[in-house]
């Protein structure tokens, strides 16, 4: 079963403490995308420049992403530019430059109209609501957002809340988003809001997930060697939603999302390794197992209390 995403396909300048790095290929759709097809076929809806290059547009071809989705626009590609300080969590954004995003209206072409499983990648939530208002009934809409739109652009996010399934966000943005400091209670607040499940994302502490009278908290795997954590969340999402597809037509349940949560948290681990996407070109379904299996070896305990 494919996965329709939805989002921003980037030209990055990352700087970290020991390194930087130009003309990356990024955008939260870029990373989700990517992720999403080691599990499932995906549909990509989002707009590059007339300098996007040749290259960026076939690696993502050579992934199982269709890019009928994708307009190719006069102007330039969507720029960003962040810089990471020594604990490799704190981000400052340089620049954003937004070009042809400017003026982009997402439209989807007819075959991807039914698609069943939905991701709305970060990107500003009025268009994630028209990508959501041209597909006809979807099993599970999955949606990612960050600060800003909390900050800019609320009642529209408000809005979308209402119309998704679940909401992948972090601990700051749900906060913020709450006026809560329990995280717990965050959560909670926001399935209140629409949303039937709720993740909220700890960095490299790991991920909470909210059901209704259900609750799982995932580890972070305990990496020694952070290289760039850029699109960690977005690499998150791409394959949690890639799984749950790949599970057919199974509603989804709370152990479902359980599981998915996990092969997302394994693919953002692998995926901050190194720069871009550049980590994601190396591994295949071993690895992905591999460090699966890792992570179910992390939580576990069997011992009674005497
Ligand atoms: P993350 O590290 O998960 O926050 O995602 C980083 C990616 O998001 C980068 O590759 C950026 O190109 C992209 N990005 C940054 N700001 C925005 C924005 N306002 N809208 C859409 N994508 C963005």
């Amino acid at each position: 079963m494919s996965v329709l995403i939805v989002g921003s396909i980037a030209l990055d300048d990352v700087k970290t403490p020991v390194e930087e790095r130009f003309d990356l290929l990024g955008g939260s759709a870029s990373y989700a995308s990517v992720a999403a097809g080691y599990f499932s076929p995906v549909n990509l809806v989002g707009i590059v420049g007339d300098d996007f290059p040749a290259n960026h547009w076939e690696f993502l071809q050579s992934r199982k992403i269709n890019l009928d989705g994708v307009q190719r626009a006069q102007g330039k590609t969507f720029r960003w530019s962040g810089e990471y300080m020594w604990d490799m969590n704190t981000r400052e954004t340089r620049s954003v430059a937004l070009n042809v995003f400017e003026t982009f209206s997402p439209k989807l072409p007819e075959n991807f109209r039914g698609s069943d499983y939905i991701l709305l990648a970060n990107i500003a939530p009025s268009l994630q609501l028209q990508v959501l208002d041209q597909v006809e009934k979807p099993k599970f809409v999955i949606a990612d957002t960050m600060d800003l739109w909390i900050n800019i652009a609320q009642p529209e996010l408000l809005e979308l809340l209402k119309r998704i399934d679940m909401l992948i966000l972090n601990d700051s943005e749900a906060r913020e988003l709450t006026k809560e400091t329990s995280l717990i209670k965050a959560g909670h607040k926001i399935r209140a809001l629409g949303p039937r499940i709720v993740a909220v994302k700890k960095g490299e502490h790991g991920c909470l997930l909210f059901g209704e009278n259900e609750f799982f908290s995932c580890p972070a795997y305990p990496l020694e060697d952070i290289h760039d954590p850029t699109g960690a969340g977005d690499t998150f999402a791409g394959g949690l939603t890639g799984y749950l597809a790949s599970r057919g037509n199974s509603h989804v349940n709370f152990a479902t999302l359980k599981t998915a949560v996990v092969v997302g948290s394994v693919l953002a681990s692998y995926n901050v390794e190194a720069f871009s996407l550049e980590r994601m070109r190396t591994i295949g379904q071993d690895d992905i197992l591999s460090r699966f299996n890792e992570f179910q070896n992390l939580a576990h305990f069997d011992a009674d209390l005497p």
